[in-house]
């Protein structure tokens, strides 16, 4: 569903995807490990293609990434993409924020919009927030609205790029309760986190990058019994 092959990435001189080589089946979860600054987001970027790369080529459901026009608004609907900061529009209401995609990229009647907004608000717990705007939600609720927003988009695909590296600690548990769920049910989803207990249950591979490099590409239970690298190790030392 996913495939990265030898993708090149620089900022001016700055070298931040070395040959980059990896692919996620559908229905798969890759969890993406690594220290900051190791690439992982201008990855996920590169994915959506929010940043062109240098070189290579990235495929999502067997197409290559279209570099414009309405093709690259299909990509952008077909990858759903949930950020460490949520980006509500803090002037709508959690369902209009949820509602918004629908009605502008899929061409979906209002109501027809709103219906499936509270389905997927009720998916992610706060049906019975809908009508509340996004500051009177706490971190743990945006994000899952986040999710909700996403998920309106009908895509093949989720990106999720730390999406509880901003949240209080009490609030991690229920995005990634949201998270797993949506693994449970087939989603493809190329998760970058630091949550390793997540990584460990929901991961079918591990992709361990550092300083722009795939280090280490391997099923959950290798990665974290038995990681082969140095910067791996030195990783994991650092980091449970
Ligand atoms: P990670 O998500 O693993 O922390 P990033 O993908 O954010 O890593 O960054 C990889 C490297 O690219 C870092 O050295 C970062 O400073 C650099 N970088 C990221 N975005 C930009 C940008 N827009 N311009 C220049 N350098 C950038
Ligand atoms: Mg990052």
């Amino acid at each position: 569903m996913i495939s990265v092959s030898a993708v090149d990435k620089f900022f001016g001189p700055l070298h931040v995807l070395k040959d980059i080589n990896l692919s996620v089946p559908r229905g798969q979860v890759l969890v993406v490990l690594g220290p900051s600054g190791s690439g992982k987001s201008t990855l996920c970027r590169a994915i959506n293609r929010l940043e062109p790369i240098n070189s290579g080529s990235i495929e999502v459901d067997g197409q290559p990434l279209p570099s414009e026009g309405k093709e690259l608004a299909r990509l952008r609907s077909d990858v759903g993409m949930v950020f460490q900061q949520f980006n509500l529009f803090a002037h709508k209401t959690i369902v209009e924020n949820v509602m918004l995609g629908p009605i502008k990229v899929r061409r979906l009647p209002k109501e027809e919009a709103r219906t499936l907004a509270m389905s997927l608000l009720e998916r992610v717990g706060i049906a019975n927030q809908s009508e509340k705007y996004p500051a009177q939600l706490s971190g743990g609720q945006q994000q899952r609205v986040a999710i909700a927003r996403a998920l309106a988009m009908k895509p093949k695909v989720m990106l999720f790029d730390e999406p509880t590296s901003a949240l209080d600690p009490e609030m991690v548990q229920e995005v990634l309760d949201v998270m797993t769920d949506l693994a449970k049910e087939g989603m493809t989803m190329l998760v970058v986190t630091h949550e390793m207990g997540f990584a460990r249950k929901a991961a079918h591979r591990v992709v361990f990058m550092a300083d722009g490099e795939v280090v280490e590409d391997s099923t959950p239970e290798e990665f974290f019994t038995k990681p082969k690298s140095d910067r791996a190790k030195d990783f994991l030392g650092k980091i449970l």
